[in-house]
């Protein structure tokens, strides 16, 4: 728990040093989300979702929008795959904060899922 703690804090002090420069190549890839263990994963944009969990084997790894008021370790929760903020923003609504977005940000060192995915199969 101890460690977690520790790791959110760091992202709150790093992440907005480099939010500039990660929307520059923000077309390269979309911020999924493990429903399960809430860590969140850069998957590139032809990637069928849900995806596995590579350490599980489950299909938990799902699209992700983003609330930049909600607490640092909370901000990406999973939204439905069928929807846009356009066409069903209900869906893409925090329930204390409002409307989310599809972007924003992202620790600089986030994996792509696909290269842990790859990874666990040759192990
Ligand atoms: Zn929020």
């Amino acid at each position: 728990m101890h460690k977690l703690f520790s790791t959110c804090l760091l992202l709150l002090v790093i992440a907005p040093a480099y939010a500039g420069e990660e929307t520059k190549d923000a077309k390269d890839y979309v911020v999924v989300i493990d429903t399960q263990s809430r860590y969140i994963f850069k998957a590139r944009p032809t990637t069928v979702l849900p995806t596995k969990n590579p350490k599980t084997g489950k299909e938990t790894i799902t699209r992700a929008a983003y609330c930049a008021q909600c607490p640092g370790c909370d901000r990406w929760k999973d939204v439905p795959l069928d929807a846009s903020p356009e066409t069903n923003p209900k869906a893409f609504t925090c329930p204390k904060h409002g409307l989310m977005t599809t972007y924003g940000e992202i620790p600089k060192d986030l994996k792509y899922i696909e290269d842990l995915q790859k990874k666990l199969n040759k192990d």
